[in-house]
């Protein structure tokens, strides 16, 4: 490409709301096959809200949502502030809180008002010696509905199974087809449960789902993309998306994510939606096109 030819394609992307924080990207981003997206606050609003609570063992809500909500309240994930408004409505969550721990990609665990509390995945259970039994096929029907089922334990006993939803961003849809109209292949990784994350990427028509995948496994999920099918656009919006946006071909982060994600990218959307990968692509192609 010529000089001029990528500086009126950044000129133009720069028009709409897409900024190119490298001239390179604009030609890489013409070659790529796989626009891999992250799921929470890429794909989603990155807002989830409790939408179901299945009691376990008699434990009652009362008992359960307070101390949840505790445990939670430590937490800076998006899950943790859905389990912690839902505990502040039904009531008042202690603030008496030791030895915290959040396990990432796993969930979190504190000892509150004398009690040992543990919120999180399946697999947080499991490391934690607590079979599932039936709460297994409550938790795999939440995420068969797309949403994310999480697992509460109480004084080591199963307390309850919570699903929260976090709704599609508006664009996602239109976004995606769009990807398919220009040829390319779209992915989807998270850190999130399986089967609630295949059921999300049949609804959206998603070609490939990685998923149940710890922060430092975003990187290796590219490779993986990359090997099969040549070169990967990376979206994400997260502090856990930077290592992945880097190793990508071109990384494009959400203008409303975080800082660190914006840093590690070549490609920054200010509309804060996936329209701005599909104009940042449909950019590229013209531009490599003109000088043709
Ligand atoms: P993602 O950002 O894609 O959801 P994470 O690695 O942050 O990936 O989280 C993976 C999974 O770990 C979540 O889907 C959830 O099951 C569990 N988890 C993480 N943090 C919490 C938390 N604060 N409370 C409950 N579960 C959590
Ligand atoms: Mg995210």
């Amino acid at each position: 490409a010529t000089p001029t030819s990528i500086m009126v394609g950044t000129g133009r992307a720069a028009q709409l709301g897409v900024l190119f924080r490298q001239g390179d990207a604009l030609q890489t981003l013409h070659d790529v096959k796989t626009v891999a997206l992250d799921k929470t606050g890429t794909l989603t609003k990155g807002q989830p809200e409790l939408t179901d609570l299945t009691l376990l063992n008699g434990f009652t809500e009362d008992e359960v949502l307070p101390l949840i909500g505790a445990v939670e309240a430590r937490s800076e994930h998006p899950i943790a502030q859905a389990i912690l408004r839902r505990a502040e409505r039904a009531g008042n969550v202690p603030t008496e809180i030791t030895d915290f721990q959040s396990h990432t990609g796993y969930g979190v665990s504190a000892m509150v008002a004398g009690h040992r509390v543990s919120v999180g995945a399946d697999r947080l259970m499991t490391r934690d010696g607590l079979a599932l039994g039936d709460a297994a096929q409550i938790g795999a029907d939440y995420g068969t509905a797309g949403k994310t089922p999480l697992y509460a334990a109480i004084d080591g006993k199963l307390a309850a199974v919570i699903a929260v939803a976090d709704p599609v961003k508006p664009g996602t849809p239109e976004a995606i087809a769009a990807l398919h109209d220009l040829g390319l292949k779209v992915a989807m990784i998270t850190g999130d449960n399986q089967g609630t994350a295949d059921a999300i990427a049949a609804r959206l028509g998603i070609d490939r789902v990685v998923a149940e995948v710890l922060p430092d496994g975003k990187v290796a999920a590219i490779d993986t993309l990359k090997a099969e099918a040549g070169p990967v656009a990376f979206v994400g919006d997260g502090i856990n998306d930077a290592p992945a946006l880097a190793q990508a071909d071109v990384g494009l982060a959400i203008g409303t994510g975080t800082d660190v994600a914006i840093e590690a990218a070549d490609v920054v959307l200010m509309s804060g939606d996936l329209r701005g990968v599909v104009n940042a692509i449909d950019v590229s192609q013209r531009s490599m096109r003109n000088i043709q």
